[in-house]
């Protein structure tokens, strides 16, 4: 990134209408075995909170990593003390700009349903990423209809309050799973899960405003199916 390159980045954004969000790298993983990773790892988490507003960008998406070999209690403990030390050298952005992590989509990945709430209840400045998808890998297809639906949100909701409802963030696709979790994104609107029917239909009747982030492997026609799903909700009530 440049300064030049980001400038624009925002104005075009601005111009659009386009709310941005940000995919912080993948090589995070803030409880890794190597301290040298997890520094870098740290590292990274700062860069993007430097670059986020001067490309217009409010939420920064990442998946914290693995157990690093640590209990999924000691893990909890060292991603949590190293968000707060990203946010500790960051203290001007809180507010402005949020850090999301992301529910994972394999088993052996930090980022359960409770894992994500722990996080944005104990750290400020993080609010949770649901990725249907993934939740719905990491649950052997369980995260499926409406009923399931609900009961996530209701927990989400009950736990973190308005930090939730007002700044909701969702990942969707289509995605295949082994006992181990995610295995490959998929497109939406075919044969595999999760269903979206039920999501936008929920999410129209509470008037959340979630934004929606397609993670189908062609992105575009998965965000247009989403679109065209929930206008056609929207038109068939009136
Ligand atoms: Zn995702």
């Amino acid at each position: 990134m440049s300064e030049s390159r980001a400038q624009l980045i925002r104005e075009n954004s601005e111009r659009a209408g386009v709310a941005m969000s940000m995919h912080g790298a993948y090589y995070i993983s803030l409880a890794s075995k190597n301290p040298e990773t997890r520094e870098k790892s740290k590292q990274r988490l700062v860069n993007g909170l430097h670059w986020a507003p001067k490309m217009g960008v409010k939420r920064i998406v990442f998946h914290p990593g693995g157990y690093g070999g640590l209990s999924k209690h000691e893990a909890y403990e060292v991603v949590r003390a190293a968000l707060r030390e990203v946010w500790a050298h960051n203290e001007d952005l809180l507010g402005k700009v949020w850090l999301a992590p992301e529910i994972a989509g394999k088993l052996s990945m930090f980022g359960s349903q409770d894992e994500i709430i722990s996080i944005c209840r104990d750290v400020d400045g993080c609010i949770p990423t649901i990725d249907w998808a993934h939740l719905h890998a990491r649950t052997q297809g369980r995260i499926n209809d409406r009923d399931s639906f609900i009961e996530v949100l209701n927990r989400f909701e009950d736990a973190l309050g308005n930090l939730f409802t007002k700044n909701m963030h969702f990942h969707i696709s289509g995605i295949t799973y082994t006992e181990a979790g995610e295995q490959s994104h998929r497109p939406l609107g075919s044969e595999w899960g999760p269903d979206l029917l039920p999501l936008l239909q929920i999410v129209k009747e509470n008037g959340y405003k979630p934004t929606f982030i397609s993670e189908t492997p062609e992105p575009v026609k998965g965000a247009l199916y989403a679109k065209i799903l929930l206008e056609e909700l929207e038109s068939t009530e009136e």
